[in-house]
């Protein structure tokens, strides 16, 4: 489908694949906000390799609702298992990191609560309520869960506390779902982005995809197509790098002038925002 040819490298990462940990004034200052007022971040139990460029840029996603998953995908390192109630102090806390990072733009994920009879929207909605009265300005971005048995219920109480960009990861082509990410269903996935667009047309809806886990051209391009169909304005396409050790093995290194291709397929297909890029991540440069 294209000229380039992926550079496929298991052992030792690709020159453009290393990047520096993170230190400095404002990454400390970030770390110890966080700290102060114990929350959880996405950067963190995904060993993002970003954490040291979006922390020193006074930056995070926060990931509410606990770091216990109901699912357990085979790209993610976030632990899983029976979590914990929703903790109602947690939207306070989230407000008063804002405040005192001085965020204007502040994205927001959660673990899979399956668990919860609304998925957990509505403590999505109590976090973003208690943000905007304590930060005014505040802009939002979430990146949930499917829902999987309560799309419609979830997007009714979301619609009391509309974000600015509503995201769901499709993560990857469907033929790889059994094998990444069995607990999920790609069709549940691209029916809660074209529910959202349908109740919500004037919010952004975002959706993100890895590739390196042994996809093919043909398969990523209708995976854009699909989501072209449903709606979705924005994508992020960015290389699965392996999380953990008892994360999937990382099928292929995609070379940057192939993510650069990627992203002008996407534009082709009508995203009015497109990230594509190695280290590109659903959350990363979100506020751009
Ligand atoms: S890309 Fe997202 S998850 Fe990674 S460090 Fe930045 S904000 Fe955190």
């Amino acid at each position: 489908m294209s000229d380039f040819t992926d550079f496929t490298q298991k052992r030792r990462l690709p020159a453009w694949l290393k990047r520096r940990l993170g230190s400095g004034e404002v990454f400390q200052h970030t770390h110890q906000t966080l700290e102060t007022y114990g929350l959880e971040t996405i950067c963190t139990h995904a060993n993002c390799p970003n954490r040291g460029d979006c922390w020193s840029r006074g930056t995070a996603t926060v990931l509410i609702l606990g770091d216990i998953c109901t699912r357990n995908c085979k790209f993610c390192s976030v632990g899983h298992g029976k979590p914990l109630p929703p903790d109602p102090t947690e939207p306070d806390r989230v407000a008063q990191m804002a405040k005192t990072m001085g965020l204007q733009y502040l994205v927001i994920t959660s673990v899979d609560r399956d668990d919860l009879s609304d998925g957990g929207a509505g403590h999505f909605r109590d976090v973003i309520n208690r943000c905007r009265q304590v930060v005014p300005e505040l802009k939002f971005e979430l990146l949930v869960p499917d829902f999987r048995d309560c799309q419609d219920k979830a997007i009714g109480i979301l619609a009391a506390a509309r974000p600015f960009v509503f995201g769901h990861n499709v993560e990857t082509v469907p033929a790889l779902y059994e094998k990444a990410r069995p607990g999920g269903d790609y069709a549940r996935s691209l029916g809660l982005l074209q529910k959202a667009k349908a109740a919500w047309p004037e919010t952004q809806t975002k959706s993100s995809l890895m590739l390196g886990l042994g996809e093919t051209d043909e398969q990523v391009l209708a995976v854009l197509k699909d989501l072209r169909e449903v709606g979705c304005d924005r994508v992020a396409i960015g290389q699965y790098l392996r999380p953990s050790k008892t994360s999937l093995e990382v099928a292929a290194y995609i070379t940057p002038d192939k993510f650069d291709w990627w992203a002008q397929q996407a534009r082709r297909l009508g995203f009015s925002w497109v990230m594509s890029s190695p280290f590109m991540r659903s959350s990363y440069h979100a506020e751009d």
